[in-house]
């Protein structure tokens, strides 16, 4: 299948991330990219570069404030005495009725939800081309590919309307989705990333033409903690219109499957036009952040479940660390996934 890829992704390398209070570096690395990279092709399959598509695909679904605060923020940041090289705030407003600040510190406070989303002065570079590569594999899927995969990188499904978080800045699989109702009506998401997505959910949770599905280790004590709970389903028209299918830490193959054949069921019965897979590959038993333990063959049977649902599918790549078994697990989806289209 055709991959969509930009190598601006390189100029984002965030060195800022914190584990139980000690800061390290980011496991978001560019490396990662590289490695998925080299396994696609070697698995045959064709890279594009993405079309010149700027913000507006971005803007379809975030805030022309945070677009601006996201454009603008690392090179205002560096100007201030004594600034660290990336954007990481050491303030927030929290829980409670709030007013927007002027301030830097507190603007980056407010759309940048935790310190694990740094803003290096490359990042918004990264951020707009994986957000290109999201809208040219629509595109092509629009035009009549059966599947494309963008090759994202920042991975993009924490990042809300206005407010990055968890590695994530510009939402890729939410942007996918707003793309693809220009021809589809329904449009359904389905997240088989270990943590929540909880950005599209927030993106998407009054609204009833956008499906959202996501299998994800329990927040309950896990990443992203406040979001991804079962109980989470909607609100307004977009009532029972998300829903969260939380694994207990550690779950292999077997119930990670099982939920997937509990979202295939509701995507079925949302009867959606397409589908937009937001692809973290950290469900891995190898992943350094150990949620839950996926092997190569899990990977390659949930994408041949998944592609017998025959929709137009953008595959839209999210988390996913450095293992040996990075690659082979982009190779085992893809393969799965090509393996279970419905033969015409
Ligand atoms: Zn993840």
């Amino acid at each position: 299948m055709k991959i969509i890829y930009s190598d601006k992704h390189a100029g984002h390398d965030p060195q800022t991330f914190f584990v139980r209070g000690v800061k390290q570096r980011s496991t978001e690395q560019p490396e990662r990219a590289d490695r998925l990279l080299a396994a696609a092709t070697a698995a045959g399959h064709a890279v594009e570069a993405p079309a010149a598509h700027g913000m507006a695909p971005a803007a379809t679904v975030h805030t022309p404030e945070y677009l601006d605060f996201l454009q603008t923020v690392a090179r205002d940041w560096a100007k201030l005495p004594g600034a660290s090289a990336e954007v990481v705030p050491n303030v927030h407003p929290a829980r409670y009725p709030a007013t927007y600040p002027r301030a830097l510190a507190g603007r980056a406070g407010w759309h940048q939800v935790d310190l694990a989303c740094p803003i290096g002065p490359h990042t918004w570079e990264a951020a707009l081309a994986a957000s290109e590569s999201a809208a040219t594999a629509s595109d092509l899927v629009l035009g009549g590919a059966r599947e494309v995969y963008a090759l994202c990188r920042p991975p993009g499904h924490h990042a809300y309307a206005d407010m990055a978080g968890g590695f994530c800045f510009l939402n890729n699989t939410a942007i996918a989705a707003q793309r693809l109702r220009q021809s589809h009506a329904r449009v359904a998401v389905l997240d088989v990333d270990v943590h929540h997505g909880n950005g599209t959910q927030g993106i998407f949770y009054e609204r009833d033409d956008v499906l959202t599905v996501s299998i994800h280790a329990d927040p309950d004590n896990y990443y992203p903690y406040f979001w991804g709970h079962a109980h989470e389903t909607g609100v307004g028209r977009g009532t029972d219109c998300n829903l969260n299918l939380p694994l207990p830490l550690g779950s292999p193959d077997a119930p990670w499957l099982a939920a997937g054949d509990r979202a295939l069921e509701r995507i079925r019965a949302f009867a959606p036009g397409a589908l937009v897979v937001a692809l973290g590959l950290d469900a891995s038993e190898s992943d350094p952040l150990q949620g839950l333990k996926v092997t190569g063959a899990g990977f390659h049977a949930m994408a041949a479940r998944i592609a017998s649902l025959g929709l137009p599918t953008v595959l839209v790549q999210e988390g996913g660390y450095l293992s040996d078994d990075l690659g082979r697990n982009l190779a085992q989806f893809l393969a799965g996934f090509e393996s279970g289209r419905p033969t015409a």
